[in-house]
């Protein structure tokens, strides 16, 4: 996708994937930075490691406690998270909503992603946010830092901690409007959904970050005629904004999403 949208613009720059080991990290970004490399995304493990090697943290990505996007400028390098920000653009596409106005239910809270994505809930103004892990230690701790975050002179949000197998999961799942998925159960096909089928409504939007696999929680949701998404459109987002930061300028966001359909088809 990026390199349609590099083409797109007449940009001469290429994106290429790198496989840099985790004790390789600080090496990669020396030698990415003396090659006058423009940017860099990250991925797992790398987010959160590559924090003491950066010159700059945006705010964003400081209260996100991770970093997906790297900007070269000058010599400095700066760290951004797009993650978030690209799911509200996704939400947005997806579903023609806007996250802010939604009561959301995070399945997963308490991993990388569903962090991310729990602190854009509460940036965007959800009224309630109903935080669910395996774990409940984690979730328990990021209800906490979400309590805080809103500052006193705007309506806080409800903010709920809940594990798997909590008995008042229905209750919860029935006052929600958006379910997000952000475990990694449903990365093997073979996955069972985190959540009991009989617990979706046809009026629950349910947005899967997983887009290797049609995972059962989709397969679920579409059988009780569930609105659902699935994790491709926040990877175009994320990459577009990406884009944004780098060139200083529109993505071409359909041109990068014929791209990305294009090459899944492919795979
Ligand atoms: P992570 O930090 O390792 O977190 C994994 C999460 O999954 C934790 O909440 C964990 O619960 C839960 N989990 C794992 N196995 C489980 C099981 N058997 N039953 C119930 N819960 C289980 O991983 P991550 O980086 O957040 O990534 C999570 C998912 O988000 C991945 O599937 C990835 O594909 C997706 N993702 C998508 C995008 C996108 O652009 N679409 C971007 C980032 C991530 P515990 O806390 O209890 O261990």
């Amino acid at each position: 996708m990026h390199m349609a949208a590099l083409k797109a613009c007449g940009l001469t720059q290429v994106y290429g994937r790198l496989h840099i080991r985790p004790e390789e990290l600080a090496e990669a970004i020396a030698l990415l930075k003396f090659n006058n490399f423009i940017g860099v995304n990250l991925t797992i493990p790398h987010k959160t490691a590559v924090l003491p090697l950066l010159d700059v943290i945006h705010p964003h990505a400081k209260l996100m406690g991770a970093v997906n996007t790297l900007a070269f400028d000058e010599g400095s390098l700066t760290g951004f998270n797009t993650d978030g920000t690209g799911l509200v653009r996704a939400i947005a596409q997806d579903f023609d909503a806007s996250l802010g106005n939604l009561r959301v239910l995070i399945l997963g809270a308490g991993g990388g992603a569903g962090r991310a994505i729990a602190l854009q809930c509460a940036l965007e103004g959800c009224r309630q946010i109903v935080l669910v892990n395996r774990t409940l230690d984690k979730v328990e701790a990021l209800a906490a830092e979400i309590r805080q975050l809103i500052p006193s002179e705007k309506p806080a949000p409800q903010v709920f901690a809940v594990s798997l197998t909590d008995p008042n999961l229905a209750d919860y799942v029935a006052a929600t409007d958006l379910i997000l998925q952000c475990s990694s159960l449903g990365m093997n096909p073979e996955d069972p959904s985190p959540l009991n089928r009989s617990l979706l409504r046809r009026d629950h939007c349910v947005y899967d970050t997983i887009y290797s696999s049609r995972t059962q929680l989709i397969r679920d949701a579409e059988g009780v005629g569930a609105r659902t998404a699935n994790g491709l459109s926040m990877l175009l987002h994320q990459g577009a904004l990406a884009f944004e930061i780098w060139f200083q300028r529109e993505a071409p966001v359909d041109l990068m999403q014929a791209a990305l359909l294009q090459y899944r088809a492919a795979k």
